[in-house]
């Protein structure tokens, strides 16, 4: 029988390596085995009770209906009053989109941006999902190297520099990074905005991570530059990771006035709307943000210095402590050339599950993400695993190891 066949596009699309990690986690905790999980992307707490009670309200009040496609006007206001206070927006309610989670937000904006085959450049490490997400709008992603120095993965501006075209159009921009944990700093935020303005490059911030900051590291906006960044930027963000709200579905964009009314469009003709329930219980997460942010700020911080305690007994792991987010990028030690192959052993051998790091683009092949959204158990058990696995893949005939598969 002769089928249509599917586009281009899709018949592309590859699938995700770390999915297929977790099926594979899937399968042996189904047989049995126990599984140390430092590879989920999302809070493991639950989403807070005031939010949970404000969707059970809206629900009762029958607020199920369709929505302005630009999200309910009482969110819009109090989205724009978070921004000002906690990040230094200065935006009005025409200005904010509210999307089907930064997924959505990121969905709709590269759809608004590009044409077919303008490039978009994406800075190393990245979130894996980006080079897909720009192929689907139609576009071609084109990755910089990230540079290495002793205490941090750079980006590297110089690299930036050489694969900008006449057919680039935007860049892709994530601080607080996953994986990477870096916030980048106001004066690499401005190199980067006035390479843009010369440019003339759409900027895409992704600050999905923007409330996950810890010690003295404070997320700064590109938008808050200056004016001229400001109109070049896009914002995408959502409610997932701060408010432990990833199933929600709850994101937004910020951008000026006249792409924000396209980006509703676009809205209007992908989703229609996002869920009004979840627009209504995300009201609520506002009205609470300083109480429940600050509780998970704490509880993020206190579990990263456990990941560090746990490495410093590991010291050919290059850990470098994470500014925001809640993941760990940590370099494996020299002898250990590919971390696809260390990645697949850790899970097959010590039912450790953490991301490999060409995900997150070609030159962090020597890497290892891990989250540390979860209990300090699967933290502190996770790591010794990781080290046990080391030693063993160092020195393949020894006797190091002791019975209980720790070192
Ligand atoms: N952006 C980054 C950097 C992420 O890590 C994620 C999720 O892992 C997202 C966007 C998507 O988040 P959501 O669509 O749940 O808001």
């Amino acid at each position: 029988m002769v089928t249509p066949v599917l586009s281009a596009v899709a018949q592309a699309m590859v699938g995700s390596a770390s999915v297929e990690n977790r099926r594979r986690a899937d399968a042996l905790a189904a047989a049995g085995r126990r599984i140390y999980d430092l590879g989920i992307g999302e809070p493991d707490a639950d989403t807070p009770a005031v939010v949970k009670a404000a969707a059970h309200q809206a629900i009762d009040r029958g607020e199920g209906h369709y929505v302005d496609p630009r999200g309910l006007q009482a969110l819009r206001e109090r989205i724009v009053r978070f921004e000002r206070e906690r990040h230094g927006l200065t935006i009005q309610p025409e200005q904010v989109v509210v999307t089907v989670g930064s997924l959505g937000a990121l969905s709709i904006t590269l759809c608004a941006l590009l044409d077919p085959g303008d490039e978009v450049v994406i800075f190393e490490p990245f979130w894996g999902p980006y080079a897909g997400m720009v192929k689907l709008a139609g576009g071609v992603p084109v990755t910089v190297p990230a540079r290495e120095t002793a205490d941090a993965l750079a980006p590297d501006f110089d690299a930036f520099a050489a694969r900008l075209t006449a057919r680039t159009r935007a860049v892709v921009l994530n601080s607080p990074n996953n994986p990477s944990g870096k916030v980048w700093s106001a004066g690499l935020l401005a190199r980067l905005a006035n390479l843009c303005e010369a440019r003339n490059l759409w900027i895409v911030s992704d600050e999905v991570y923007s409330e996950l900051v810890y010690d003295d590291h404070r997320h700064v906006s590109i938008a808050t530059l200056s004016a001229a960044a400001a109109r070049r930027t896009i914002i995408t963000t959502s409610l997932s990771k701060s408010f432990a709200m990833t199933g929600w579905r709850l994101g937004y964009c910020v951008a000026a006035p006249e792409v924000a009314a396209v980006l509703a469009k676009i809205n209007h003709y992908t989703v229609r709307c996002a869920t009004s329930i979840a627009q209504w219980a995300a009201i609520a997460a506002f009205d609470d943000a300083d109480r429940l942010l600050g509780g998970m700020r704490c509880l993020y911080a206190r579990r990263r210095d456990l990941v560090g305690s746990a490495f410093a007994r590991f010291p050919e792991f290059r850990y470098r402590k994470p500014d925001g987010s809640f993941y760990a990028f940590v370099r494996l030690p020299d002898y250990l050339a590919d971390a696809r192959v260390f990645v697949e052993r850790l899970l097959e051998e010590e039912g450790v599950v953490v991301g490999s790091g060409a995900a997150y683009g070609a030159s962090c092949h020597r890497y290892i993400r891990l989250s540390f959204a979860t209990d300090d158990d699967t933290i502190n058990e996770g790591i010794a695993r990781i080290g046990n696995l080391a030693l063993r893949m160092r020195q393949p005939a020894s006797n190091h190891v002791g019975a209980s598969g720790r070192i």
